[in-house]
């Protein structure tokens, strides 16, 4: 075994989690080294997550916009899609993204390594790499962040053609003629997206009574209704009873909430029933860190309970698996493993972000969890219809919904549905930082013509006082 390398933190896994909190860690003058089993940084989120999709979700963007054209009074005859150039752009900004926290870890001198982390000890990692050959790294602090992988539904395999997760399905060489989804999460529906835009024919199948169904419910019901626009059939409450590979893709066999059952077929199938943490063969075994669910279980300083080793990401017991909230995970991790004040996470006031066409975004309670919890709620609601921006946009669909408590006025939860929302939430994460009313937000002056304006005005709908409804 090569000598042991020393190092104050110790990081396996190289996703938003970790290489967030290497950065971190190397600012605090912090001897830090990360450990990734793959052979490029960035993990899921770079590579086969959040940022491959939204870069093919912008191209569907870009494509429908062409389809559209005559709506801006431009005539555009002639136009196709070159799939391989698609996917080229999007290697593309994968490969730069990850040379750039490369970049990164030199100028705040991390180091990496390639190779399997395992923990084999206090303060101690052994290394595997791709030869076999084990190594050890020691270090007073080590933080896991390992992440997760897609689950499978039982007797099913990933095959790259037919069956695919959201792995796989970001590498096909053309556009298939047919795809059925199985999940209206977030990867289910932005796949839906994606593919539907591309010409390809979507079926949604979700077991729940909606699409993204950790929302409030009237924006689940507001997407399910722009995606069956669209032409994009979502099939709630229903039960995958069996999915099958056969010579011309797959089929799948439904049992629907009125109790009949339905064959679909298709040429592809995509899974996407959730996500399962890394945290096999990480060496957990001869350590006291306790495991819910195959969750890591973290105190408010992201330590668990073997003294120096830290988890954040993904694998986290009780953490949405966004790779935002990973990300300042590790900054609380990294701040207190070097001796200073770490801020905790406020799991209430998390964004999330869906970027679906209309995207949806949102923050805090849903008004059914609000009144579930015992507030007085008051709603305010403004729909982007009455919007100039969204107007000149071409992008009238959906709304701003502000749940607010009666007696104070104090903002418990934004949902919002409609163009460019992914980007207008971080207002409302700020607004319930500060713990704002929405007379705060309704005094606060918004550009003009802008759809941030929908945030304004849905503040004052809580009021009855919107002006443009
Ligand atoms: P998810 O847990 O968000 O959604 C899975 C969906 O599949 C659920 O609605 C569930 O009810 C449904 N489901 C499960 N088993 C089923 C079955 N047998 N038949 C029909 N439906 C079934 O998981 P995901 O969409 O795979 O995403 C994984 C994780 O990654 C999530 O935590 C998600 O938040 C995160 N993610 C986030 C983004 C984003 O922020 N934009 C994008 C992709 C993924």
């Amino acid at each position: 075994m090569a000598e042991a390398a020393k190092y104050d933190i110790a990081i396996i896994g190289s996703g938003p989690g970790g290489y967030v909190a290497a950065i971190r860690a190397g600012q605090l003058g912090q001897k830090t080294v990360v450990i990734e089993r793959d052979d490029k940084l960035g993990g899921t989120c770079l590579h086969v997550g959040c940022i491959p999709t939204k870069a093919l979700l912008f191209d569907a963007e870009v494509y429908d916009q062409f389809k559209n054209s005559k709506e801006y009074g431009i005539e555009c005859k002639e136009f196709s899609v070159d799939w391989a150039a698609v996917q080229a752009r999007k290697t593309k900004i994968v490969t730069k993204l990850s040379k750039g926290i490369e970049f990164l870890f030199k100028k705040n001198k991390v180091d990496w390594i390639r190779g399997v982390g395992r923990l084999a000890g206090p303060g101690k990692i052994s290394v595997t790499d791709a030869k076999g050959t084990v190594s050890e790294v020691t270090a007073k602090n080590i933080i896991l962040a390992t992440g997760s992988e897609a689950k499978m539904l039982p007797s099913l395999e990933a095959d790259a053609k037919a069956i695919l997760t959201n792995k796989e399905i970001l590498d096909l060489k053309e556009v298939p003629k047919s795809m059925i989804i199985i999940g209206a999460g977030a990867v289910g529906v932005e796949f839906a997206s994606i593919y539907h835009r591309f010409g390809c024919e979507v079926t949604v199948l979700e077991m729940l009574p909606h699409a993204v169904p950790l929302e409030d419910e009237e924006i689940s019901i507001e997407l399910e209704k722009a995606f069956r626009k669209q032409g994009i059939p979502v099939h709630t409450q229903a039960r995958v009873e069996k999915a099958t590979k056969t010579p011309k893709g797959v089929t799948v066999a439904v049992t629907h909430a009125d109790g009949k059952s339905q064959t679909y077929e298709a040429e592809t199938l995509l899974v996407a029933v959730g996500r399962a943490p890394n945290t096999q063969g990480i060496g957990l075994e001869r350590t006291r860190v306790k495991l819910d669910r195959g969750f890591v279980k973290t105190n408010p300083a992201m330590q668990t309970d073997e003294p120096g080793v830290y988890a954040i990401g993904d694998i986290v017991a009780g953490s949405p698996l966004l790779a935002h909230v990973g990300e300042m995970e590790g900054i609380v991790a990294v701040t207190h493993a070097a001796g200073q004040a770490a801020e905790p996470i406020n799991y209430n006031q998390i964004p999330n972000c869906t970027y679906t066409e209309p995207e949806v975004a949102s923050v805090g309670l849903t008004e059914k969890k609000a009144r579930e919890a015992g507030y007085k709620v008051k709603v305010g609601k403004f729909p982007f219809s009455a919007n100039s921006k969204a107007n000149i946009l071409g992008a009238r669909e959906g709304f701003v919904k502000i749940v607010s408590e009666e007696r104070y006025g104090e903002i418990l939860g934004v949902h919002m549905i409609g163009p460019r929302v992914t980007e207008m939430i971080a207002e409302a994460v700020v607004v319930m930082r500060l713990e704002g009313t929405v007379d705060d937000l309704a005094h606060t002056i918004h550009p003009h013509p802008t759809l941030t304006e929908a945030v304004l005005e849905a503040a004052e709908g809580a009021h009855g006082m919107s002006i443009h409804i």
